[in-house]
């Protein structure tokens, strides 16, 4: 690993790939670091080995658009580590990586986190019997391993994502029998107001009503307005409880994929001690960053969903306003170059994004079901805390999440508050009946990822 260099760049998902391509090019040191071992990110996953004629017709035209990125990123001379993770990043600019084998440490001169977005957690009663996974997860098998879920498949949640997997896994050939939708019916009228900024974004509209069609056609039941949604089985997955339009309703089935759309990933953001605020309309949280992703630490920007979810396209274009500001700031161009560079990227950026305000409040997760009714249902799955664990120590004078680590451990197992970061904020909150961005978010610390202690012992410095 090279110790020292102009820029590090951590993700190679459309926003890392796009960022690291053009730094390069207007000639800055780069490393780019990412955990997965092939460029592209969650979208573009396995793009450089996947055989386009075998899986075009399942994961689209726009899945191999990564190819081009991926080709160019290659082409750039980018310093390009794959399989290692981030565990910790420093406001100077150092981090630590670790590569499954030894650990070490690296310094850019400026850092742009281009680290994504996850799968917001969904937990509902049974979602941790076997059976039951998320939907992108599945996804995931599907563009890195091929595989397809078999038996009866039912898809629950909302967002667009959720119909794209529908769709490609049924174009894998899965069985799927039912999608259970969540999105609620006065979600229409408050996305309404937002459609004629959408048309701006015509494209991307015609292929998200084309995308409807196509999930209409798979064949299987669909089921609107769906609350309450339960996993149930001795040992496995038997059968989905339900209510969909006023009637309870309960399917037979062998796999239930949740989604209740994606969320920026902070965990770096706020390890390295980024200002972060809470997006209402989406309930998540998020850097706060300028029109370029700088964050309140001097030496970082971000680029991309883990700024906020705008997706792909927008995160390639973030991702190259970030490499045009990072080349300023290092001297490698001057201000009006960096400006006029940016003038149409802006434009396209505006474009790409002109959806996301319909789409964002069209699929608005109920705050209901992002904090779960039901005392028994698991929240943190690493240290085994359920929604009553985390209401009991409100009563006994928990304030917040990192007060809750004191009383339960919540959120201290491997994945370090990931998986339950949000859902724990929202059932301290409900509980105490004051607003999320009150009761506030975990305090992460490193490591962000396991490292082990060969790994540090293997460390040279
Ligand atoms: C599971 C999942 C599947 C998705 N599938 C689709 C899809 O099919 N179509 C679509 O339009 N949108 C999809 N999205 C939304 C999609 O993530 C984005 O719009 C787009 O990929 C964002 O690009 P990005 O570059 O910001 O981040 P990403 O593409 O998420 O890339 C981030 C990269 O950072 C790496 N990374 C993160 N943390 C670390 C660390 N600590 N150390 C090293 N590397 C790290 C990750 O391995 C990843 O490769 C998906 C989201 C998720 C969560």
């Amino acid at each position: 690993m090279t110790d020292a260099c102009d820029l590090i760049v951590i993700g190679a998902g459309p926003a890392g790939l796009a960022s690291a391509t053009l730094a390069a090019e207007l000639g800055l040191s780069v490393v780019a670091i990412d955990e997965q071992g092939t460029p592209g990110g969650q979208i573009y996953r396995n793009v450089e080995a996947v055989d386009r004629a075998e899986f075009e017709p399942i994961l689209g035209e726009e899945y191999f658009a990564g190819a081009e990125l991926a080709e160019k990123f290659r082409a750039a001379g980018v310093d390009y580590r794959a399989g290692v993770a981030v565990w910790r990043v420093d406001p100077d600019g150092s981090m630590a990586w670790s590569d499954g084998e030894k650990a070490g440490v690296a310094k850019g001169r400026r850092i742009i986190a281009a680290t994504g977005a996850m799968e917001r957690p969904m937990p509902i009663p049974g979602w941790t019997l076997p059976g039951v996974m998320a939907a992108g997860a599945a996804q995931t098998l599907l563009k890195s391993a091929g595989m397809a879920p078999r038996g009866r498949v039912v898809i629950a949640g909302s967002g667009p994502l959720m119909l794209l997997v529908a769709q490609q896994l049924h174009a894998a050939e899965a069985e799927i029998v039912a999608v259970v939708d969540t999105t609620r019916f006065g979600a229409w009228f408050k996305a309404a107001p937002h459609v004629p900024r959408a048309f701006r974004a015509s494209d991307q509209l015609a292929k998200g009503s084309a995308m409807i069609n196509r999930v209409r056609a798979i064949g299987a039941q669909v089921y609107w307005w769906a609350h309450s949604i339960e996993a149930k089985g001795r040992g496995k997955l038997e059968s989905v409880a339900f209510t969909a339009s006023g009637a309870a309703r309960e399917i037979e089935a062998d796999m239930l994929l949740l989604h209740e759309g994606v969320v920026p990933n902070t965990q770096l953001t706020r390890q390295v001690g980024c200002d972060h605020e809470w997006y209402p309309v989406q309930r998540y949280w998020r850097p706060v960053v300028d029109h370029w992703g700088a964050t309140s630490v001097e030496t970082l920007a971000v680029a991309g969903d883990g700024g906020g979810i705008f997706g792909a396209e927008a995160a390639a274009i973030a991702g190259r306003l970030a490499a045009l500001d990072a080349a300023f700031r290092l001297g490698a161009i001057d201000e009006a170059m960096r400006d006029d560079q940016a003038k149409t990227l802006r434009q396209d950026y505006h474009r790409a994004t002109a959806l996301r305000p319909m789409l964002d409040r069209l699929y608005a997760p109920d705050p209901k079901a992002v904090a779960p009714a039901d005392d028994a249902t698991l929240v943190c799955r690493c240290e085994e805390i359920t929604a009553g664990d985390i209401r009991e120590a409100v009563r006994l004078g928990a304030t917040g999440p990192n007060q809750l680590k004191a009383f339960t451990r919540c959120g201290m197992g491997p994945c370090q508050g990931r998986m339950c970061g949000l859902a724990v904020s929202e059932v301290i909150a409900a509980e105490r009946g004051r607003p999320v961005e009150e009761v506030g978010y975990y305090r992460i610390r490193p490591p962000l990822k396991p490292v082990t202690l060969a790994e540090l012992a293997a460390m040279e410095d």
